[in-house]
């Protein structure tokens, strides 16, 4: 894999803009994507947070849901975030908001708006494994937890206190990491640089 590899932001709802400096922050070649043949240039990808259901309608409409899961089943990093994490879980729980179809990936269960909606949005300092020095800043808006991993997938991150402490807000497996909380908006570049590694090191 190339040093500078050309990192795609699914650029359909979100936070387009800041990932793409963070990306970019990164060291990496950072793109919108929002055509089949820009999904297909690219080697690793973000899908920013927004609402997932729009998310999937849109991807349907410009023809990228089945090319995102063809890509993702054949290897491709991705890094979901809030809502990126509910389209990258194979399973949404019950529990939550229900959603129609995913692109899945990682063996989880997520749970839609689980953090309830008198907290829509809240922010902590995380540790996550693989990110060294200060813990993360998380933000959460409306965010989704993982209610269970299964055991293709790691979790790297809990909420560490108050009501909801054990809470699973960030997970791995093998080329997909997917996030709660939106670390584009903080400044702290660390995931969007642990993610371009993930690109670089792609076996
Ligand atoms: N609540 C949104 C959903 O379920 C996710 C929110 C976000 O991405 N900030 O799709």
């Amino acid at each position: 894999m190339t040093l500078r590899p050309q990192i795609g932001v699914l650029a359909l709802q979100g936070d387009v803009r800041e990932h793409l400096q963070a990306l970019t922050a990164a060291g990496v070649d950072a793109v919108g994507v929002r055509r089949p043949g820009e999904l297909a240039a690219v080697d690793g990808l973000v899908i920013p947070g927004g609402e997932s259901t729009t998310i999937v309608k849109l991807a349907r409409i410009f023809d990228l849901l089945e090319p995102l899961r063809d890509r993702v089943a054949d290897g491709l990093p991705v890094y979901g975030s809030c809502a990126g994490m509910i389209l990258l879980a194979d399973r949404v729980d019950a529990g939550g908001s229900p959603i129609e179809a995913t692109i899945g990936g990682i063996d989880m269960t997520v749970r839609r708006n689980a953090f309830g909606r008198q907290v829509d949005s809240f922010e902590e300092d995380l540790d996550i494994a693989g990110i060294e020095g200060e813990p993360v800043r998380a933000v959460f808006i409306r965010a989704p937890w993982v209610h269970e991993v299964g055991p293709a997938a790691t979790a790297i991150g809990h909420v560490s206190r108050g009501e909801h402490a054990g809470r699973i807000v960030a997970v791995r497996q093998a080329n997909l990491l997917a996030t709660s909380f939106h670390p584009e908006l903080t400044g702290d570049g660390r995931i969007h640089a642990y993610f371009s590694e993930m690109v670089r090191q792609r076996a």
